[in-house]
């Protein structure tokens, strides 16, 4: 498939989530547009890379489906300028549309456990040559620190629990978006900080993620 094929597909797809009313938020559907997903598949799956569906890319890793990147952004809301920490680097394309959607004025971290993935993730990051990306490798159960605190946390794989050492990494009026469950079963949950120790949370819809590992995952 040529770049043109691809281009047309692409614009499909965003119109078929605009459609199905999961992606609204004019910032964020521009986001799609200017952040290729063929970029951020693994080699033999460009020509499937706007089906609306998750692919693999290596190991356990999966690039996310979507509609559920979209579902999930439109519930972040990141803004121009917001400080965003990702949790579970991937393929690097839900980071780079969140740097797209902050802009130069805000910053994303993301943060991949897997080695190899990283590498891959980085990889198609540079493509994009975005400079408010910071590329992390390590366990992000325990969050990061050092790049918050954050306006938004967005985990991209399932999570148990969301521990204190991470809640406390969001800011008070942040926003976190995570899939919560069990290992083999998730619900996705907006939860909003509204002061140092209270939140509020509501479910979004039930979903499968790629597990996450280390210290505050499943191992
Ligand atoms: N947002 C990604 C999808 C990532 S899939 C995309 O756009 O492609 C989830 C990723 O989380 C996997 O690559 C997995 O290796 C990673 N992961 C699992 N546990 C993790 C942890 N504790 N810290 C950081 N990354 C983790």
């Amino acid at each position: 498939m040529d770049e043109g094929e691809l281009a047309l597909k692409r614009e499909r797809l965003i119109e078929s989530l605009v459609e199905a009313g999961v992606l609204k938020t004019p910032r964020i559907v521009e986001a799609f547009r200017k952040v290729p997903r063929h970029l951020f598949v693994a080699k033999d799956y460009t020509d499937y890379a706007y089906d609306d569906t998750a692919l693999p890319i290596m190991k356990e890793s999966t690039i996310s489906q979507p509609y559920t990147v979209a579902m999930m952004l439109e519930a972040l809301q990141p803004d121009d300028g917001d400080v965003v920490m990702e949790i579970g680097t991937g393929s690097g394309w839900q980071a780079c549309l969140i740097a797209h959607i902050v802009s130069e004025r805000g910053k994303v971290v993301t943060i991949e456990i897997d080695m190899d993935v990283a590498e891959f993730g980085r990889k198609n990051v540079e493509k994009l040559k975005p400079n408010n990306i910071e590329l992390v490798h390590g366990d992000g159960s325990v969050g990061y620190e050092k790049g918050g605190p954050y306006d938004k946390i967005v985990y991209t794989a399932g999570t148990p629990k969301i521990p204190d050492i991470v809640f406390k990494q969001l800011k008070v009026g942040g926003r976190m978006v995570a899939p919560l469950g069990s290992a083999f079963a998730q619900a996705m949950y907006v939860i909003d900080k509204v002061s140092e120790d209270k939140y509020e949370q509501r479910k979004l819809g039930d979903f499968l993620f790629v597990k996450l590992r280390g210290k505050y995952g499943w191992q």
